[in-house]
């Protein structure tokens, strides 16, 4: 089976990208990473901006209030009412040369979010989590560039792609402690400059992979074998997905410039599934 989604009236990104569906106020929120731009689409359609003032990676709710990004820096508060930015925890700062890239929070609020090197050099990026008490843990080293995240919905398995290697990899979760462990291989995506990016897990345990310059996300099952394509013929460069909207069954799916017409767009499309909720920070 396969699907073409639609585009959202919302602005065009550079770097459309960290899609999260806020259940509070029923809306969406994406990022554009090089132009460090906090994109919300309302409940009633509106829409609004915001300014990071540096790379801006991904963006995930905070259950105090506001908004949590993942910059250049580190991690940092956004105040959507005034958009002033405080910094929560800062993140490799002896590394200029890398930025903070995708990320997610479990059910329990904790922030999991890796870096990568501007010039992707091989291994400069690692995986890190933040915890609501505001203390940072890395988890994983020699990661090339660290991208989507997400959980089974038992939260015994942590997906995680390192694009660099054209695979999605998986690890056992302990959802009482936050430890990772047993990486293992769970599907290999794409060849070259093909690359998987994000990832979100539905409901029933699928795990759906954008698939950077392979205009596609790509639906698996809990084993890992394709199992439905979501064909994006207008944009190549397909960066990320999560679930959204009141019935958490439409995927919403970000695109960067580059090949396609609408490359750089959102899209939108109805599966027939529901996804997972997004889980907001809750530090
Ligand atoms: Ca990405």
């Amino acid at each position: 089976m396969t699907m073409q989604p639609t585009q959202v009236d919302a602005p065009v990104c550079t770097l459309g990208e960290g899609p999260v569906w806020d259940a509070r106020d029923q809306s969406l929120y994406w990022v554009d990473i090089p132009e460090g731009r906090v994109h919300q689409i309302a409940a009633d359609g509106s829409l609004s901006s915001w300014d990071t003032g540096q790379p801006v990676g991904t963006v995930v709710p905070r259950s105090s209030g506001g908004l949590v990004v993942a910059v250049q820096d580190g991690f940092m508060a956004l105040d959507p009412a005034s958009g002033a930015l405080t910094t929560l925890a800062e993140v490799e700062r002896d590394r200029p040369e890398n930025r903070m890239n995708d990320g997610a929070c479990d059910r329990a609020g904790r922030f999991y979010a890796g870096t990568m090197a501007d010039d992707e050099s091989p291994g400069a990026g690692a995986l890190y989590r933040l915890d609501p008490d505001l203390s940072v843990t890395r988890l994983v080293t020699g990661v090339g560039t660290s991208n989507g995240i997400g959980w089974s919905p038992d939260e015994r398995l942590m997906y995680y792609i390192d694009s660099q290697v054209n695979r999605v990899d998986v690890f056992d979760y302990d959802p009482a402690t936050g430890q990772i462990e047993g990486r293992r291989p769970f599907a290999a995506v794409g060849k070259g400059d093909v690359v998987p990016d994000g990832l979100t897990v539905d409901a029933d345990g699928g795990v759906w992979v954008a698939v950077w310059g392979g205009y596609a996300v790509l639906h698996h099952d809990s084993a890992g074998n394709v199992i439905e394509t979501v064909d994006l013929p207008a944009a190549a460069r397909v960066s990320s997905c999560v679930f959204g909207g009141p019935d958490l069954d439409r995927l919403y799916i970000t695109t960067a410039a580059g090949p396609g017409e609408s490359a750089g767009a959102l899209f939108v499309c109805e599966p027939g599934v529901t996804g997972q909720p997004s889980h907001p920070f809750r530090g």
